[in-house]
């Protein structure tokens, strides 16, 4: 798994979807950019979320509110006082550590030390030795395993319901069951505001403290009144957005998904009180389609149904996504009652109230929310999408079957050698097809080897050109899945591609 993690990483990398910040310089942790064709691929999830939430959904519209908000909307958001990661430095190796991830690394430890141990007992007993045998009848392995997992479980828990000196003394307890992995040299854990701060205004004295926006959904809450007036929407109603989000994340691995910059896919949907419940069963219904609608297999999806709700909601599901690191939290799905609404009209001083012309009666509407991070998607699709074939000749391939919807080219346009007017038919046939479909152009290499660089690149289709093309005007069309080829007009190449890239 960890290989397959590394082979996403280094293809994105190789084939220009995603390169690190600011990499003449060494990068910048946990930021990454976007380069030809992740940006392709990224504005096409972006455009096939905004197409299932906005265009189809008459009662759902679109916002794009700033980055930049007036610094009470955190207060009254909670997150001036509650965006916290509990976090624990190592003081003698300089390392900060988010406590969960601490956890992780303590658990791995510990895995390695029973490794260590049966690697010694198989070198005593030679080829009699029997690991199964020995795991179960030889206790100080076990004791290892079973405390580790005992001390672990309890730990999580903790940390869950934010019990900081449970987990300082959990902490303290693994150390005794695993003495050999490291000193007493740790602080104590503490609560870290995940918000990024910012100033306004030119003079020290007069700055005004800001955050860039830990998410969304602000922006969207703020404008609930102003939507709801100018929109005339009636309730159920939903506001669309989609943008960049910050959160200094302590411990930023596995690439991008968990980013300090970051973009996320968010509605808020606006219900009658006591209707919460049965919108928010329809959204997690409805959100779990649309990720399966991709085809990626949906025996990689799973509801995470939460326990300890956070303060803001009643309801609370995560769907999540077996990336090549295991299952993790792709979508959150929250019922968050009237809380942000109340909350705004109360540091605000201004009504956030819905006036229902059939019970004739104002009310602050109920919020079912559905929060997914573009960039954790672009890595669902990408991982899932890679693979690595072997072909009936023995050979392999490197392909990126991403979903036609999504591919960041939709056809490669390649003359079969670089004279006799081929390259020119093929430019005539880019120059038409450029209009509705992202269209490129090859004519490098043998064509074999194009067509192994489409392939890796995700390009549905190749258009080969050659010396029949000029007596009958057809063309090879090369399937990038099945490798299957076809002879067809030019003229038809359109609504081919049409019927193959459209939802
Ligand atoms: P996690 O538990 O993984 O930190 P979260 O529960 O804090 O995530 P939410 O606040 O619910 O996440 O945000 C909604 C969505 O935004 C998440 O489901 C995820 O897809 C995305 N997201 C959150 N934090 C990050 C991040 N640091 N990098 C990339 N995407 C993120």
């Amino acid at each position: 798994q960890e290989d397959i993690f590394k082979n996403v990483i280094s293809h994105a990398k190789e084939y220009g979807f995603i390169f690190p910040s600011s990499e003449i310089y060494d990068g910048l942790s946990a930021v990454y950019d976007y380069a030809q064709n992740g940006v392709e691929l990224k504005k096409n999830i972006r455009e096939y979320w905004w197409r299932a939430m906005v265009q189809m959904h008459e009662n759902i519209v679109g916002l794009d509110a700033a980055i930049l908000m007036h610094p009470t909307t955190w207060k009254a958001s909670g997150h001036v006082d509650a965006f916290n990661d509990p976090l624990i430095d190592n003081k003698d190796s300089k390392k900060r550590y988010r406590a969960d991830v601490l956890i992780e690394d303590y658990a791995e430890k510990l895995n390695q030390k029973a490794e260590k141990e049966i690697e010694k007992a198989r070198a005593r007993f030679g080829e009699a030795f029997d690991e199964q045998q020995y795991r179960t009848t030889n206790p100080r392995v076990m004791e290892y395993l079973s405390k580790k997992k005992e001390i672990l479980e309890r730990m999580a828990k903790s940390l869950d319901s934010g019990d900081l000196d449970d987990v300082k003394a959990l902490i303290e307890e693994l150390e005794i069951a695993c003495p050999e992995s490291g000193s007493k040299n740790w602080t104590e854990v503490r609560q870290f505001n995940l918000m990024f701060g910012t100033k306004l205004g030119a003079s020290a004295e007069n700055a005004m403290d800001l955050y860039l926006r830990p998410e969304t959904a602000q922006g969207i809450f703020v404008n609930f009144l102003n939507v709801q007036k100018t929109g005339r929407m009636k309730i159920p109603f939903g506001i669309a957005q989609t943008g960049k989000a910050f959160r200094n994340e302590i411990v930023a691995r596995q690439f991008i998904f968990r980013m300090r910059e970051f973009e996320q896919m968010e509605m808020q949907f606006f219900v009658k009180p006591g209707e919460e419940i049965k919108w928010y069963e329809y959204w997690k219904e409805t959100r779990l389609k649309w990720h399966q609608s991709l085809g990626l297999g949906n025996e990689n999806y799973r509801f995470h149904d939460h326990e300890k709700l956070a303060h803001y909601a009643n309801a609370a599901a995560d769907i999540e996504f077996n990336f090549p690191f295991g299952f993790k939290e792709l979508e959150g799905i929250h019922s968050r009652t009237d809380f942000d609404l109340k909350a705004h009209e109360q540091y605000s001083g201004k009504k956030l109230q819905y006036f229902d012309t059939e019970e004739n009666k104002n009310y602050v509407p109920y919020v079912v929310e559905t929060s997914v991070g573009l960039d954790r998607m672009f890595l669902a699709v990408f991982s899932k999408s890679l693979v690595e074939e072997t072909l009936e000749d023995g050979t392999t391939r490197t392909v990126l079957r991403l979903p036609s919807v999504l591919a960041p080219t939709k056809a490669a346009v390649l003359p079969l050698v670089k004279k006799d007017g081929l390259p020119e038919i093929a430019k005539q046939i880019i120059d038409d097809l450029k209009w509705e479909f992202n269209v490129t152009y090859d004519e490098k290499d043998a064509v074999g080897r194009r067509y192994r660089r489409q392939d890796a690149l995700g390009t549905p289709f190749c258009i080969t050109v050659d010396h029949q093309t000029i007596e009958d005007q057809t063309v090879t069309l090369r399937h990038r899945d099945s490798m299957m080829q076809d002879r067809v007009k030019i003229d038809a190449l359109r609504d081919i591609i049409n019927e193959n890239v459209s939802v």
